[in-house]
């Protein structure tokens, strides 16, 4: 091994992420020999009588193309870069993913959707930084509307390699944005698509891009506004209030889960809604005595279903009332007796409602 590469490999050592594959050492002998390489020495640290030098080849690069659908973003990557040395990776694809993943007969569950499409996002990044680190150059087809959504990602580039990070913009006229949708059949109308085009914030230097392109009509015009670096302030506010909520409901769903578990084996009351008897009992306990209570298979915490003690039945329950009297069966709180709503509610207060 020559010198100066064990120097560089020393190096590498002692700085950790400083010094990646992407510098080359060189001795001073070499650079000597080598003006071009002197000239670009903004990339270069002086060290044990060589130099490191950022190899430019070895720089990668990231190439996001962001826009409405319809606005041609697959047709600017195909002309651009299919069958160049590029992977080219879709965030459709991944939504894609997320959305079979949670989907319950043909719909997506509400509360989903922004976790699917977060976890599709990052997903995505995850896959960006292992293509970049394994050397190869990447374009994005992403929607990245929102500037805390590209600091997001551009933080977690920066910090996992060295890359170059540009975006083009899709910004086509009213008539090819009016073809686009009639060529491609596509189910929405031209005002929808520009009220969606109105929500890009356009992406501003501050937020760490080296590029910035907007592309009209297939015109590529470089657009570096003034930097604005309040706008990252506030993105990156953004994402900790984000990720504070998100961390307050997973801690909320997680006692919940955790609370329903331990339902199984701890002592709760047990209220029979028919004759008004009340004993705090286990599950167990109350399945030996003949309890229809949940947890069991036919009840669940929460959700309308008889509340008897082994002496009653289903006559006189809140719901064998609702489930005869209504088509579909609903609760409606008007028609209920003062005790049926005691039990109502304590139903939809479940297993809390049983617990003091
Ligand atoms: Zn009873």
């Amino acid at each position: 091994m020559p010198e100066s590469q064990k120097a560089a490999n020393k190096l590498y050592l002692f700085s950790g992420n400083l010094i990646s594959k992407t510098y080359k050492m060189y001795s001073k002998s070499e650079l000597i020999f080598c003006p071009a390489i002197l000239f670009i020495s903004k990339y270069a640290l002086f060290f044990e009588g060589g130099f490191i030098i950022k190899n430019e080849k070895d720089v990668r690069k990231v190439t996001f193309v962001i826009g409405t659908a319809a606005s041609g973003k697959t047709y600017f990557i195909n002309q651009n870069y299919v069958g160049k040395d590029v992977d080219i990776l879709d965030v459709f694809d991944y939504q894609k993913r997320e959305y079979d993943k949670a989907k319950i007969k043909n719909s997506v569950p509400a509360g989903s959707v922004f976790r699917s499409l977060l976890k599709a996002q990052n997903d995505l990044l995850d896959d960006i930084i292992e293509r970049l680190r394994s050397g190869r150059d990447v374009v994005v087809e992403q929607t990245l509307f929102k500037a805390k959504r590209r600091v997001a990602y551009i933080d977690k580039i920066r910090e996992a390699v060295d890359a170059s990070i540009e975006v083009y913009v899709m910004r086509p006229s009213d008539d090819r944005l009016r073809k686009n949708i009639e060529e491609r059949e596509i189910d929405r109308t031209l005002e929808t698509l520009k009220q969606y085009a109105d929500e890009i914030e356009f992406p501003n230097p501050a937020e760490g891009f080296d590029k910035i392109y907007e592309v009209r009509d297939g015109v590529i015009t470089p657009r570096m506004d003034e930097p604005r670096p309040e706008i990252v302030d506030e993105a990156r506010e953004e994402l900790v209030d984000e990720a504070a909520r998100i961390q307050a409901e997973d801690d909320e769903k997680r006692k919940r889960q955790e609370l329903l578990e331990s339902m199984n084996t701890r002592p709760f009351w047990h209220y029979c809604e028919v004759c008004g008897k009340k004993e705090y009992l286990t599950a167990q306990e109350a399945f030996e005595g003949g309890w229809d209570y949940p947890p069991n298979m036919s009840c669940v915490f929460g959700v309308l279903g008889p509340r008897t003690c082994g002496d009653c039945t289903l006559v006189g329950t809140l719901y064998l009332k609702v489930m005869t009297s209504h088509k579909p069966p609903i609760v409606v709180e008007s028609e209920l007796t003062p005790k049926e709503l005691e039990t109502w509610r304590r139903i939809k207060g479940e297993p809390e409602s049983l617990l003091d």
